[in-house]
């Protein structure tokens, strides 16, 4: 019997089952079959050598025109054979050294298959030491007219994965199928195995796209299968029902909030509460337009659970952010946040502020509270998930900024409390919806898209330096004339540079600009008589906090700093922006430090400086950001512009991905009706024992790191 599961060695042989595990570190008959071709030649269709690029590794079918043996070296005792070959339009040298009987395997006028990387001589595009082989009767997939193409390496040739896999295929037996079969039927797909044998040894384009199409439902299906699984677990779970508390601190806080809550807050407001008030713990994703007010909506949800007679704990990926939120935090509250203190109101809680940063007493008294119960609200960095961090009741966690954390830091929360705290996550940026299908699958999820009224909108532009050198100068002028409103102003620079060696590979290419420069050259430059300050991530906590403060104050006019203000930081009193160096940034990161301004009455400037002349994908991008002040929009664009590795992280584009034919950026279709399947399906049969081959992949899906890396995306 061989299945997916079956080890390699007795089907293949030990000697290529060592190889295949040393190179691409398959074990399984599953693992070289999810080996898919890259591409097909057609042997209709031969390839052209029109844009071959030096360093790329290709494979093509051409044909020999010319064969040469060329003695060299003292006595002409070495041999250079020359193969020029030819797509049927233009030509190409093949060579080898020392290999005189290739003369007799490429005859002239025969058909080979040439693959190897693309090197250069003279000038000249030509193939060394490529592997070749001949097109023969001999050979399945040339009878057949399409020949696979398989990502290979220099020690195991695409065909010889062609022949290993034909071996395997030919003696395969029937597998069960992971997906429903009526639901293949409708589409008019194959069976899983008849999938197989198409995608590897397909007759017709026909045959390899349709098996493309299924195998590639096949692993949305599964993925979502996994999500819908943990979903319905959670409904099993119990936590305590923390229902809303008329009169309590959360409605006080509304009464007393200087704005109207916008419709989408009200809405996520009252789902959230709904969870809370459900003996099912929460899991859901708070996901929003930088500015759209998530911080509220998230203190609302705790207040809700003070006032239920539990803690809530807010997570915050930096000191900055989370000295920032207690701080605010605190200041929102006034009255309601003085729990056992003379001016504090009737059923006033305590808010308290754990970093790593604080010394031993503070902390210590800061524990008590949390240990005691007295803090309703505890606000803090990864300190809040060290030992010694207990709760008297968690009943609520809160994720702020959940692109820098882990749920593996999530869960040692969760874990510690006795019982299971409900949680509410929410991102810094928006995100397309197939990432949030993809990575954040198990949760539900809420998403603000407006602005609260009255915002003011923030106009971005682009400053070429090569295009327009004085425009800079114009740029530190609106700085200027902010401050003399009596506005502030954010300077951002990609590196600190005191002490950092230059990190780029290319000597001659310009530096980007370093923070300790650009203060020390505004300070006494275009900016002279300002109070500037500076704030970078490698400062110590308290200068941080509080040239932080300072800002916050409106203590200092201009604030020049690395991307440590990038999430979360909001003084609405700023209103411009010189980012430096733009085109190294990301485009949803430039769009989340923007976000920065234009959060209060006045209007925003937002100046992205670039010096890259020439450089159109960089001023593509830019420009797409300075079009819009859509975020989903923005982070689409970027998705697009990006590799699939890049999008799920960087766990996904190394080690063996489950994602193999599935694209993220590109099927969204598939992922929504792959989610819809996973959802009926486990509603009727939550432990998939109809659906046994899908139970085993789930189950692998769920114990690799995989399963591992979507939670802690
Ligand atoms: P983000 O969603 O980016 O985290 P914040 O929660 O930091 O946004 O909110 C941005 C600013 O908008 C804050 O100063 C907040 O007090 C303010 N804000 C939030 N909701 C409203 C509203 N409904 N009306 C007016 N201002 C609001
Ligand atoms: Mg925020």
């Amino acid at each position: 019997m061989v299945d997916l599961d079956t080890r390699l060695g007795p089907v293949v042989g030990k000697a290529s089952a060592d190889k295949l595990s040393k190179t691409f570190g398959m074990e399984t008959v599953g693992d070289l079959l999810t080996h898919y071709p890259r591409r097909y030649v057609d042997l209709e269709q031969i390839d052209s050598f029109a844009d071959l690029e030096v360093g790329q590794y290709v494979t093509f079918v051409a044909q020999v025109v010319d064969v040469k043996n060329i003695p060299f070296g003292p006595g002409g005792r070495k041999t250079r054979t020359q193969v020029r070959i030819t797509d049927g339009r233009q030509y190409l040298n093949a060579t080898f050294f020392n290999q005189r009987w290739i003369a007799k395997r490429t005859e002239v006028g025969s058909r080979q298959l040439f693959a190897g990387v693309v090197g250069e001589y003279r000038g000249q595009p030509q193939l060394t030491h490529p592997v070749i082989r001949e097109l023969g009767d001999d050979n399945a997939s040339f009878q057949r007219g399409i020949i696979p193409v398989y990502p290979a390496t220099a020690s195991i040739s695409s065909w010889e994965l062609e022949r290993t896999i034909d071996t395997v295929l030919a003696v395969l037996d029937p597998l069960p199928d992971p997906l429903p079969g009526e639901f293949a039927e409708v589409r008019g797909w194959p069976d899983s195995t008849t999938a197989l044998h198409w995608i590897h040894q397909p007759r017709g384009k026909g045959q390899w796209y349709t098996a493309q199409q299924r195998l590639r439902f096949d692993e949305a299906f599964a993925l979502q299968t996994v999500f819908a699984r943990r979903r319905h677990a959670f409904d099993t779970e119990t936590a305590i029902s923390r229902g809303w508390k008329a009169g309590g601190l959360a409605d006080r806080f509304i009464d007393r909030l200087g704005f109207e809550l916008t419709d989408g807050q009200k809405s996520v407001v009252a789902d959230i509460s709904q969870d809370l008030a459900r003996p099912h713990p929460m899991h859901r994703l708070l996901q929003g337009e930088v500015g759209s007010g998530k911080t509220v909506v998230s203190l609302i949800a705790m207040l809700q659970v003070v006032d239920a007679g539990a803690q809530a704990a807010l997570l915050a990926p930096t000191e900055v952010l989370a000295t920032q939120h207690f701080h605010s935090i605190t200041e929102q509250l006034g009255d309601l946040a003085k729990g056992g203190m003379l001016d504090g109101v009737e059923g006033a809680t305590r808010v308290r502020l754990l970093t790593g940063a604080m010394g031993a007493k503070a902390r210590k008294e800061t524990l008590l509270d949390v240990i005691s119960g007295e803090a309703g609200i505890v606000i803090g960095t990864h300190a809040l998930l060290q030992e010694g961090v207990d709760f008297a009741e968690l009943g609520l966690l809160v994720v702020d900024e959940q692109h820098r954390f882990g749920v593996e830091q999530r869960a040692v929360l969760v874990d510690r409390a006795e019982v299971t705290p409900h949680v509410l996550v929410m991102t810094a940026t928006p995100i397309p919806r197939t990432v949030a299908m993809t990575v954040f699958g198990d949760l539900e999820t809420s998403t603000l898209r407006e602005l609260p009224r009255g915002r003011q909108p923030i106009q971005t532009t682009v400053i070429s330096l090569a295009e327009h050198p004085s425009w800079l100068d114009r740029a530190w002028q609106r700085i200027r004339e902010e401050v003399e409103k009596g506005r502030q102003a954010y300077v951002v620079t990609t590196r600190i540079g005191d002490g950092e060696t230059a990190s780029s590979a290319d000597p001659a290419a310009a530096q980007p600009a370093a923070l300790v420069d650009v203060f020390a050259a505004l300070s006494e430059g275009p900016l002279a008589g300002l109070r500037l300050a500076m704030l970078h991530g490698r400062m110590p906590a308290d200068e941080k906090d509080a040239q932080m403060a300072a800002f916050a104050a409106g203590e200092t006019d201009v604030l020049v700093a690395t991307t440590v203000i990038e999430v979360g930081v909001d003084v609405p009193n700023a209103t411009v922006m010189v980012v430096l160096d733009a085109d190294r940034f990301g485009l949803s990161q430039l769009h989340q430090l923007r976000g920065r301004i234009g959060r209060g009455e006045h209007a925003g400037l937002c100046l992205l400086v670039t010096d890259t002349a020439g450089d159109t994908l960089a001023r593509e991008r830019l420009d797409a950001v300075a079009s819009t002040t859509d975020g989903f929009r923005i982070a689409q664009f970027d998705i697009d512009l990006r590799r699939e590795g890049d999008v799920l992280g960087a766990r996904q584009s190394g080690g063996r991905s489950s994602l193999k034919l599935l694209s993220v950026v590109r099927h969204e279709r598939v992922i929504a009706e792959a989610r819809d399947l996973a959802v009926r399906v486990v509603e009727q049969d939550p432990e998939l024992s109809g659906l046994p081959a899908l139970r085993r992949i789930v189950d692998e899906l769920e114990a690799s790191q995989q399963a591992d890396y979507l939670e802690r995306t």
